[in-house]
């Protein structure tokens, strides 16, 4: 249920218009103290990582809008500070990420996001894995657009730690950052890394899923072995977690990459269930079918159809 729960709210500003809206007043906070000063988040959307100290708050991603009060609150609730949010990191574009972007701005906060999360959020537009996984972004009003941006890195020192935000291109979308806690051995990975299974991959906004499986490997490699993931969906993790996740990209794409070869169409690769072997990775928002889509649909540069909206 609460993956079905997932399925259906990942994007729920694009889907919005078709899907029952989900109830965000029954929604509650839940926080966890990942290390030292650093807190994980979790209520609907993608999970929060905040650094919280004397010197304020930074929170990385803000899931939706009727949330921030909650999110705001519970922040409060640690003892450490009664100041409002200072800073906002976005790991990407996507509504279940950003959709508090206008509350915390309003409240104070500054965005900061890669260049590519703000050409994104005044654009709006179709994303998907270019098959059967369709959303629509919404153009989003000036409050909610990133008031610093940057092309590779950008690092945030507050709370006596240089929190840092680093791009890597083409993964999940084309503005994923990764954002590391140095001091505190934290990860927030985004949705370059999720624990629902297969990803999905937002081909149509310039995703890929090498991109992602390099970011995984490049993550893992640098960072020391008992460091703390946060997945952009999902429960705390490992770094075994992070490179389990990326061999399953890189295996499931050289058995793609065979059939496209031999000149296998994508109904023969789904017909012929060429990911058996990964069927545990199958999930209720990205099943084997939709996987095949992405890697097929990622490796050939398909793009999709352009869906008509409004
Ligand atoms: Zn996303």
């Amino acid at each position: 249920m609460r993956k079905l729960l997932l399925a259906v709210c990942l994007f729920f500003p694009a889907v919005a218009f078709a899907q029952q809206q989900p109830d965000f007043s029954k929604v509650e906070i839940k926080v966890t103290k990942i290390s030292g000063n650093i807190y994980m988040l979790e209520g609907q959307g993608g999970n929060i990582a905040a650094s919280v100290g004397q010197d304020g708050i930074v929170i990385v991603d803000d899931e939706f809008a009727p949330l921030a009060e909650k999110i705001q609150a519970a922040l409060k609730n640690l003892g450490v500070t009664d100041k409002p949010v200072r800073f906002v990191l976005n790991t990407h574009f996507h509504g279940d990420h950003t959709g508090g972007n206008i509350p915390f701005q309003n409240g104070g906060a500054t965005i900061i996001a890669h260049d590519n999360v703000r050409k994104r959020l005044i654009s709006g537009g179709p994303g998907g894995n270019g098959g059967s996984i369709q959303t629509q972004n919404q153009p989003q009003p000036k409050e909610a657009l990133p008031i610093i941006t940057f092309e590779r890195d950008v690092t945030v020192h507050l709370n006596g730690e240089d929190i840092r935000a680093l791009h890597f291109p083409a993964g999940h979308t084309d503005g994923d950052s990764v954002i590391f806690f140095p001091k505190n051995n934290v990860v927030h990975m985004g949705d370059d890394f999720v624990r629902y299974g297969f990803p999905f991959i937002d081909v149509m906004n310039g995703g890929t899923v090498e991109g992602m499986a390099e970011a995984c490997e490049k993550v893992a490699a640098q960072l020391p072995a008992e460091v703390k993931v946060i997945p952009g969906h999902g429960a705390i993790s490992n770094l075994d977690d992070v490179r389990a996740f990326a061999k399953m990209l890189r295996e499931t794409t050289a058995v793609i990459q065979k059939a496209l070869a031999e000149h296998q169409t994508l109904d023969q690769m789904k017909k012929e269930k060429i990911l058996e072997p990964w069927q545990k990775w199958s999930g209720t928002f990205v099943n084997s079918d939709a996987f095949i889509e992405t890697v097929y649909n990622s490796l050939t540069g398909t793009k999709g159809k352009f869906i008509r909206h409004n």
